[in-house]
Formats: structure tokens, sequence, C-alpha cells
């Protein structure tokens, strides 16, 4: 997961780009795992190979239940900041500085919100052009 301080050390536009080649990877795990488990279908279905089958099957299904879920989450919060990343006063487009942030980030990185389902994220953020500030949740 790439923690929201990528904000502010790399840039909004850069960690937005980041967020959604990982989203995309996790698709493409989904994917994966959509084969796995056509898979693990097929070689249950013959007596000889059930339990090889079934073991393929419940990890198809295991790989593409939790990309689903990783997916979803990393497109939906990065598409919700992306929205916000206006300027409110000049439009600007992406171009602020991160004052403060909620919650903290823990010390590997990770943002603890983030990696349980995106809910309360927040960042109050400075236009660079025209010093507006504004809240982005
Ligand atoms: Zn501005």
């Amino acid at each position: 997961m790439a923690s929201l301080d990528r904000i502010r050390t790399h840039g909004f536009r850069r960690w937005y780009e980041r967020q959604l080649i990982e989203c995309h990877a996790w698709l493409v795990s989904w994917f994966l795992g959509v084969i796995v488990l056509v898979s693990g279908l097929e070689v249950a279905g013959a007596p000889a190979s059930r339990p090889p089958g079934v073991i393929l099957l419940l990890g198809g299904l295991a790989v593409t239940v939790y990309s689903w879920k990783r997916y979803h989450l990393l497109l939906e919060v990065a598409e919700r900041l992306g929205e916000q990343a206006v300027c409110p006063r000049c439009q600007a487009y992406a171009k602020f500085n991160i004052e403060s942030s909620g919650p903290a980030p823990l010390p590997d990185g990770g943002d603890p919100v983030l990696e349980n389902h995106g809910g309360g994220v927040w960042l109050r953020a400075k236009c660079r052009k025209c010093g507006e500030e504004w809240m982005l949740k």
C-alpha cells in the first residue's frame, strides 16, 4: 500500500500515478486468481484428481476475493482524493503541499486506516500557486 505520506514527499501526481499502477496490478492478480479458480474446477471434475483440484479452486477463490478487495479499495481512495485535488480558488490541479494529514502514518510508512478499508483519511492542503488551504477527505 502506498502511504499517504508519499504525497508529501513525492507530490500528489506521482502518488496518484503509483496508486493507479498498484491497483491495476491487483486487477491483474484478480484475473490470474480467476484462471486458477476455473482450472481448479476443471481439475476437481475428474475423480482421480479431486483433492488437488479443490486446493486449486480454494486458492484461486482466496486470491480472487483478496485481489478484488484491494483493487476496489485503492481505486476508491485514489479517485476520492483525486476529485478533491483541485484548488478551490485558482483551480490548479495537484499543485499543493500537505500541511497535515490523518490518521498519522505508521512508522513503517503504512497508513492504518487505509489498510483497514480507507475510511477517515484526510489531508490539509495548501496551494503552491495562491496559498489557499482546503481539506481533502
Ligand atoms: Zn490555488
